[in-house]
């Protein structure tokens, strides 16, 4: 893993593998510089007329190129699309338009300056508002702004829906809709100079099972169009220029995924049980209804984490009960009988629907009003949520999970709320259903220590460590700085998760953890030996999953899990993991973890 084989001008860039996968082939750089350097010139009056009618053509084609992507995007990525529905009301915008057209009959200057400076008038407008849609609505515009400056300019956009020869992208950072627009058949993978392994465009990444290399900070610098690049998106390398050694492993290393994939999948239908006959449930994390179809599809046993706020974000309004619940119907229905657990919104802190949500900016978004805080702080856009879940759990086995619960009393307040929501859909009569499971996700250390009184009001725990590491090592965990630190097997993680599962034992509380780690086989054995009873993850890692729990057995994983108490590091967990069970993780090409490591 080091930077050998360095012959033949071969580089090896190292970034964090963002979704599985391996695929060979020519560069592509998207640019997306180049629209800031606009500089003024004056017009003469008898061209202003003309000077005109370039602006209004430049709109014209940011339209068109709208209407074709909204028209060319797939039905199942038709969630995404919704940006672009966005941009187009906006484009129609009057002062947008109007502005402009009449800077340049006024102030007789070039289209560019007259459009740049409506651009800067209108952020500075939104700048101090402090209604989060509206402030949303600034970004737009920017975007808006930067598609039709292009067209202005004649700076080569590259629409990722256009592209022709099938070739790997290389971008400073893509957007989820970008990354949605990716046409699959002309495009083989993707790689950026940012981004993380929890970012939504490493989510949407794989789901849509496309190789993917994020947080290079240098790709972009160092590759080249058309330079022969291999992307390995599961151990996060990138190799420039391979040997033909490099070529001829890294093809092999493609076709035993494959092959490996697809035993996997073969079995994905079938329970999770191992070798001592602990039976474990895999489910499925989403973000979308639609992402039901690939967790059926490898053999969910259930959805044990729905991340509801994305259907929240990137919109001129919040979503209705009624539209809430229709996609809590229909997963629920396409699951049943197996349990879908939505979870109530955790929107901002790093899925900000603004960065802002007070009357000014938060200076700390991840340790601010996000989640369960926010939904208490505003119990009608909470109320409208919980209508839609107990609304919806009347066709089938559905749970409600809240997130970031810090204490007591946000759980009887939550708890609360949502019993008031029945009682008031009660006397409405409607059809719902208030005898649901109830589960916490437990993600701030302050609910680890509390497990115990916690448990007697719920009825599962949810750990998510995505999270539960961020908040207890300090790290912001989109902060490619400190992801040193990012450690699942960090002795105090470590008993943070024994601490939750042995009460969750001693409760009688069902334990499931949902965090990333959840979907990376390298952490299994000791998820197994913790006791954890359900796993929730990305959909595409239930095979690989499943199969290796097949490979384990359960009362060694215990043992284990009590000899790794001693440790005091977390290298020497992660080898005592390695001596362990490297074996049986070698075998299964899972080695994920070390990989990256
Ligand atoms: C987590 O924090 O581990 C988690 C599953 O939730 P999210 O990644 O959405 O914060
Ligand atoms: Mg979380």
């Amino acid at each position: 893993m080091d930077m050998a084989d360095n012959l033949h001008d071969e580089i090896r860039l190292f970034g964090i593998g963002g979704s599985p996968g391996i695929c060979i082939g020519k560069a592509y750089i998207v640019d997306k510089e180049g629209v800031d350097i606009v500089s003024r010139y004056a017009i003469e009056k008898k061209d202003l007329k003309d000077e005109v009618k370039r602006f209004k053509a430049a709109v014209k084609r940011s339209k068109d190129d709208l209407l074709a992507i909204i028209d060319n995007t797939p039905d199942t990525l038709k969630q995404h699309a919704y940006v672009f529905e966005t941009h187009l009301q906006l484009i129609k915008d009057k002062m947008l338009y109007g502005l402009t057209i009449d800077t340049i009959e006024k102030e007789r200057v070039n289209a560019e300056w007259a459009f740049k400076k409506t651009i800067s008038h209108i952020k500075a407008m939104f700048q101090d508002i402090s209604d989060p849609y509206l402030r949303e609505r600034a970004e737009d515009i920017v975007q808006v702004g930067d598609r039709i400056m292009r067209n202005l300019t004649g700076a080569t956009r590259v629409n990722l829906a256009d592209i022709t020869a099938r070739v790997i992208l290389v971008a400073r950072d893509l957007s989820p809709a970008e990354t949605s627009q990716i046409n699959l058949k002309r495009v083989k993978g993707f790689v950026t100079d940012r981004g993380g392994k929890t970012s939504h465009t490493s989510i949407i990444a794989r789901s849509m099972e496309i190789p993917a290399v994020l947080g290079l900070e240098k790709a972009t610098r160092t590759i080249k169009n058309d330079d022969l690049i291999i992307v390995d998106g599961l151990s996060g390398i990138v190799i420039i220029n391979p040997t033909e050694a490099t070529l001829l492993e890294f093809t092999e290393r493609d076709q035993n995924y494959a092959a490996h994939r697809t035993v996997f999948i073969r079995d994905s239908h079938l329970a999770a049980v191992t070798l001592d006959k602990v039976e474990l449930k895999i489910l499925g994390n989403i973000e979308k209804p639609d992402e039901t179809k690939s967790a059926i599809s490898y053999g969910a046993d259930g959805i044990g984490l729905y991340r509801t706020e994305f259907q929240y974000m990137r919109r001129p309004s919040f979503p209705t009960e009624t539209e809430l619940f229709t996609h809590y119907k229909e997963t629920v229905e396409a699951l049943a009988p197996k349990p879908v657990t939505i979870r109530t919104l955790d929107i901002n802190g790093d899925k900000a629907i603004d960065g802002n949500n007070n009357n000014n900016r938060e200076e700390n978004p991840a340790l601010g009003l996000r989640a369960i805080r926010y939904c208490l702080k505003k119990p009608e856009i909470f109320k409208t949520q919980l209508r839609a879940i107990l609304r919806a759990a009347a066709y089938g086995d559905l749970r409600v999970l809240f997130p970031m619960i810090s204490g007591y009393v946000e759980v009887m307040e939550a708890k609360a709320l949502l019993y008031k929501v029945a009682d008031e859909l009660e006397a409405e009569g409607i059809p719902h259903n208030r005898d649901i499971k109830i589960g916490i996700m437990i993600e701030v250390p302050s609910a680890v220590f509390l497990a115990e009184t916690l448990a007697e009001e719920v009825d599962f725990f949810s750990i998510g460590t995505n999270d539960l590491i961020q908040y207890s090592m300090a790290i912001d965990r989109n902060n490619k700085e400190v992801m040193y630190l990012y450690q699942p097997m960090h002795p105090s993680i470590l008993r943070m998760l024994k601490h939750v599962t042995d009460v969750g034992r001693k409760t009688g509380t069902t334990i499931c953890i949902c965090g990333e780690m959840a979907g990376d086989p390298f952490y299994v054995p000791v998820l197994l030996g913790l006791g954890f009873q359900e796993l929730s993850l990305p959909p595409q890692s239930i095979p690989p999953v499943k199969s290796l729990l097949r490979a384990l057995n359960a009362a060694e994983a215990r043992s284990f899990v009590d000899e790794l108490m001693v440790y005091k590091s977390a290298p020497e967990i992660v080898k005592a993991l390695i001596s362990r069970y490297g074996g049986i993780l070698d075998d299964n090409a899972y080695l994920e973890a070390e990989a990256n490591s």
